[in-house]
């Protein structure tokens, strides 16, 4: 099967699907792996790379319109358009809300297959790359933060005196919230932070973050798949009244909260944020789904009262290297699992491959995203 890499051409995206190293692994398996020229320059893997791990170099329309393409984000309109009849597309299709992207997969009969709907299971963790991205968002806001603020992160002691360190408010402590905590104490700041989800208080914990703990009843708690549920009113009041009374002290506040399908919950009032010290600083990893800061403007960071509020969209882009080199190692572990010696092999009783699958032989078989367009 001859698999097609082509530049990512979202404004901004510095990432490629495959990197050179991978390159080689694929075309031992038997596949061929055709690369858009220049694909790779983002990220600073030249052609030279590509040829020398064993891919063809070719033009956009080539790679676009292999048996086989793989993306790191979705499709543009025209590159849907560009696209083999019946063939197959794996990349980050966020399914649940680009219903026209769907409809485009299912006239092309696309086999579409969407890296952010791969099940979290022990099996496919080599594949997750929400988690390898959001590592890396994770990351990424704390250095932003820290560029941001015009105060020190750490406690210094000096001959000028003694410097307080920052204080850090992280919402939300799955994979990306934790690895912000990570940084934050890496950088000497004192880290709390708060999640729906009482079983990462441990984690918290090990990372040095103290974790804020308000009983949420049976709103609280994981639902299905390991994910937070949607709050209670009453529960989401109960949480913003902890927010509030944590957000006001804090130099920095990193918000990541998301529930899989919905708008992220609003956890930061615009009160909230004119009751924080002038020069703080807010990083909302959750702007993409509408923020959790209600002041955060998706794509940019913008001040309000004297504090600045990052909603960027591309953080892992910035980190382009290792976030391509460790999302080529997600596809590729896919890729893996439904091909042998080099052809397709679906297997559609497979939980990983059934679960990823989100439109095959022009009709939408992934249930949430038939639930959402119903719905729609
Ligand atoms: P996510 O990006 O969907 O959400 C980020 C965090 O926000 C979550 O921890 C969630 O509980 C929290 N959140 C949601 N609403 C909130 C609110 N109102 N207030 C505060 N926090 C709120 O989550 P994720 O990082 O993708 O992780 C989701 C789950 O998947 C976690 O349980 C994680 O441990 C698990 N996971 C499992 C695997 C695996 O087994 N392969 C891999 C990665 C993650």
């Amino acid at each position: 099967m001859k698999v097609g890499v082509p530049r990512e051409r979202a404004p901004g995206e510095r990432r490629v699907a495959v990197v050179p190293e991978a390159v080689g692994r694929l075309v031992k398996s038997g596949l061929a792996i055709a690369v858009e020229r220049e694909a790779g320059m983002g990220a600073f893997f030249d052609d030279e790379a590509y040829r020398a791990a064993g891919a063809e170099l070719v033009d956009a329309d080539q790679a676009l319109g292999a048996e086989c393409v793989l993306k790191v984000r979705k499709p543009s309109p025209e590159e849907a358009q560009g696209l083999q009849e019946g063939g197959v597309l794996i990349a980050t299709l966020q399914p649940l809300s680009n219903p026209d992207l769907i409809r485009a997969l299912c006239a092309k009969r696309t086999t579409g297959f969407s890296m952010d709907a791969i099940p979290r299971v022990t099996r496919a963790q080599p594949m997750d790359s929400l988690s390898s991205q959001s590592n890396i968002a994770g990351y990424k806001a704390v250095l932003l933060a820290a560029n941001s603020l015009p105060r020190f992160f750490p406690m210094l002691t000096t001959a000028a005196g003694t410097v307080t360190p920052a204080r850090v408010l992280v919402l939300g402590a799955g994979v990306a919230g934790l690895q912000a905590i990570a940084t934050a104490r890496r950088l000497g700041a004192v880290v709390e932070a708060f999640d729906t989800r009482p079983v990462v208080k441990e984690q918290v914990e090990s990372l040095g973050g103290r974790f804020l703990a308000i009983d949420l009843g049976e709103a609280g708690g994981e639902g299905a798949g390991g994910y937070a549920k949607e709050l209670s009113d009453e529960a989401h009041r109960k949480e913003q009244e902890l927010v509030a009374a944590h957000v006001k002290d804090a130099d920095a506040v990193i918000t990541t909260a998301l529930v899989p399908g919905r708008r992220a919950p609003i956890l930061v009032t615009a009160d909230m944020v004119r009751s924080m010290k002038r020069g703080s600083v807010i990083v909302d990893l959750a702007a993409e789904m509408g923020g959790n800061c209600e002041l955060t403007e998706p794509g940019r960071a913008v001040s309000k009262d004297g504090i600045t509020i990052h909603g960027e969209l591309d953080l892992p882009s910035t980190v382009a290297v290792h976030a391509s080199q460790l999302y080529s190692r997600n596809v590729s572990s896919f890729l893996a699992h439904i091909t042998k010696d080099g052809e397709l092999k679906l297997d559609f009783e497979d939980e990983i491959t059934k679960g990823t699958c989100i439109t095959h032989e022009g009709k939408i078989v992934h249930g949430p995203t038939r639930a959402a367009m119903e719905s729609a």
